[in-house]
């Protein structure tokens, strides 16, 4: 059997793709993933609460988001195989997509939702304190009460790690921003402004050994990369800006993507290089990478997959 429309990962872009293409009648299959590139539901399940996504005005748990947003998907007729997709063949058509299972598929559209990664510093102390004052989305987190008036941390160097930075200062006291070289990587333009804020503190040549505190996080254990001294620095919130590694490992290239392997999509759309093949949420997005921006393409791929389908008289 020929699917009409596959759509690989069950973020938010994914099931708003999901609840979009059922709506529109294409019976869409849901691959929701399993543990290649996150879980089921997608970052927000790492998550508490969800305090920016419209509708909520108290927030909302991530995970009771995302089982919504899975209800209403169903709700509507959309299939879900909790498996992760290993491989596509984008040259020939219908579609082919294998899973982790061994099964293969077939589709006449696919959509791309499968998100990207936060890369995390691999020390051990760090994943105890995860979501317990560090964390690696300032604009998500940094308004919570915790954060409010206190000195925090910021750990890069290039353009997001200074936007962060710079986000964080309207809660914080003040803001480390903890570098391993001695410049940044970042643009001229945040270069100048990490460098004239009042309230940012540019540390030159440190690298984070150790994540210091038994609950929450209570500070960071640094180490000069040039001299080797050990010094410890007092912030109850770390935000982890080292770059995200969008999940398209299983798309073996077929795809354009960007330097930094984000899918690329034609502006204003979720259109890639592959016709009817759609990309939706933070696997295309370097720059906005929120729920709600996430949601909004995955309405948007699923538009342009059902007029594609239409226009090719395969509805
Ligand atoms: P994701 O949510 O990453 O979902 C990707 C999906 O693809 C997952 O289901 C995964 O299992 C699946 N997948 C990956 N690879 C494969 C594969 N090979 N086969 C099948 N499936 C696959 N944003 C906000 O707006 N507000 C917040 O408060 C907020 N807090 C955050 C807190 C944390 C700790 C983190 C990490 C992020 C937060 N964000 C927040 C960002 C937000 O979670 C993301 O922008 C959003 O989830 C992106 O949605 P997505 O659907 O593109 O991808």
């Amino acid at each position: 059997m020929t699917e009409r429309v596959i759509v690989v990962g069950s973020g938010p872009a994914g099931l708003t793709a999901a609840v979009y293409t059922a709506r529109a009648n294409l019976t869409p299959l849901m691959l929701q993933g399993f543990q290649l590139g996150g879980m089921p539901g997608g970052q927000l399940m790492t998550t508490g609460l969800v305090e920016n996504f419209p509708g909520f005005p108290d927030g909302i748990e991530g995970q009771e988001l995302m089982a919504r947003m899975q209800q209403q998907a169903e709700h509507h007729g959309t299939r879900m195989v909790m498996e992760d997709v290993t491989e596509v063949r984008l040259d020939r058509r219908p579609f082919g997509v294998f899973t982790s299972g061994g099964t293969e598929y077939q589709t006449q559209a696919l959509i791309v939702a499968t998100g990207a990664t936060a890369r995390r510093l691999p020390i051990e102390s760090e994943k105890r304190l995860w979501g317990r004052g560090i964390s690696a989305c300032a604009v998500c987190d940094g308004g919570l009460p915790i954060f409010r008036n206190k000195e925090l941390a910021v750990i890069g160097g290039g353009d997001s790690a200074v936007e962060e930075a710079t986000h964080l200062t309207q809660f914080a006291s003040k803001v480390y921003l903890i570098h391993r070289r001695d410049k940044l990587r970042a643009s001229k333009v945040m270069q100048d402004r990490a460098h004239k804020h009042p309230k940012i503190q540019l540390m030159w040549n440190k690298t984070v050994e150790e994540f210091l505190g038994d609950k929450m996080l209570s500070g960071l254990r640094l180490k000069d990369t040039i001299t080797g001294e050990i010094s410890e620095l007092p912030v109850v919130g770390c935000f982890e800006a080292i770059g995200h590694e969008p999940n398209v490992g299983f798309l073996k290239g077929q795809l354009k993507t960007d330097s930094e392997d984000y899918i690329v999509t034609k502006a204003g759309s979720t259109i890639t290089s592959v016709e009817g093949v759609f990309a939706a949420g933070d696997v295309q997005d370097r720059r906005y990478r929120q729920a709600v921006s996430a949601a909004g393409s995955g309405c948007m791929a699923a538009i342009d997959a059902e007029h594609w389908l239409q226009e090719k008289e395969l509805v």
